[in-house]
C-alpha cells in the first residue's frame, strides 16, 4: 500500500529536509513544489515580468517545461531543460516569490502538475497548500512548524556567510514571506483541518523525520 504524504507550513520549518529524508526511508518520491513557484519566478526576473502584469505571467508559466530530478542534495530542477537548482535560491527570487505564487494562473498550472505527479501515490509533496488545496486525498498531511526565532536561526546558519544577510533581516523576510503566503487570496498557507501539527522547535529533524515516518505506518 502506498500513500500520499503532504506536508506544509511556514518559510524555514525544514519541510524539505525532513520531506527528503522521509521519502528516502519510505522509497518514497520527494516533491518540492516550492522550487516549481521558484522556477517560475526565476523566469519572471529574466523576462521582466512583474507581479502586476498577470496576462504575461499567465503566458511564461504556460509556456515553460518544469521538469524535478531526484538530486543527492535535494532535488535538481530544470526548466526547458537548463539546470537552475542553485539560481532559484537567491536571495532575488527568494524576495519575489511570494508575490509570483499569488497569481491565480500560477498556481492553477503547477497545481495541475503537482496533482499528476502524486497520480500514482507514493509521493512525499511539500509545500504550503498541498494538504489544504493540491492533495486533499493525502493519507497523511503534516504542518510542520516553528517560532519564527527559530526558523530564522536555522536558515542563518545554512547560509552564514554565503549570503550578506543578517539574523535580524532574515527573521523580518521570514516573517513577510509568512504574512504574503497566509494572506493571499487563492489557496493560501494554512492547516488542514485533518493535518497532524508537528512543532520542532527544540526537535532535531531525526526526531522529526522518526515521527513522520511513525504516523506513516499507523
Ligand atoms: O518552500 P519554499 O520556501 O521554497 O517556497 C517558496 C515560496 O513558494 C513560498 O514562500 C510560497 O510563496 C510559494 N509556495 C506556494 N505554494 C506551495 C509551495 C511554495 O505558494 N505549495
Amino acid at each position: 500500500f502506498r500513500m500520499n504524504i503532504a506536508i506544509d507550513g511556514p518559510a524555514g520549518a525544514g519541510k524539505s529536509t525532513v520531506a527528503r529524508k522521509v521519502a528516502e526511508q519510505l522509497g518514497y518520491v520527494y516533491i518540492d513544489t516550492g522550487a516549481m513557484y521558484r522556477a517560475v519566478t526565476l523566469g519572471a526576473q529574466r523576462a521582466s515580468i512583474t507581479p502586476d502584469q498577470p496576462t504575461m505571467l499567465a503566458e511564461l508559466v504556460r509556456s515553460m517545461k518544469i521538469e524535478l530530478a531526484p538530486g543527492k542534495e535535494g532535488q535538481s530542477v530544470f526548466v526547458n531543460g537548463e539546470d537552475v537548482t542553485l539560481q532559484i535560491r537567491s536571495r532575488e527570487v527568494t524576495l519575489q516569490v511570494s508575490h509570483i505564487a499569488a497569481n491565480e494562473t500560477v498556481r492553477e498550472v503547477l497545481g495541475q502538475m503537482q496533482r499528476n505527479l502524486a497520480a500514482r501515490k507514493g509521493v512525499v509533496m511539500d509545500g504550503r497548500d498541498i494538504g489544504s488545496n493540491v492533495l486533499p486525498e493525502a493519507e497523511l498531511k503534516i504542518y510542520l512548524t516553528a517560532t519564527v526565532k527559530e526558523r530564522a536561526l536555522r536558515r542563518y546558519r545554512e547560509i552564514e556567510g554565503s549570503q550578506n544577510v543578517t539574523l535580524e533581516q532574515l527573521e523580518k523576510e521570514i516573517a513577510e514571506r509568512d504574512n504574503l503566503d497566509e494572506q493571499r487570496e487563492i489557496s493560501p498557507l494554512i492547516c488542514a483541518s485533518d493535518a497532524v501539527v508537528l512543532d520542532s522547535t527544540g526537535m532535531t529533524i531525526e526526531e522529526v523525520i522518526r515521527a513522520i515516518v511513525q504516523l506513516s505506518r499507523t
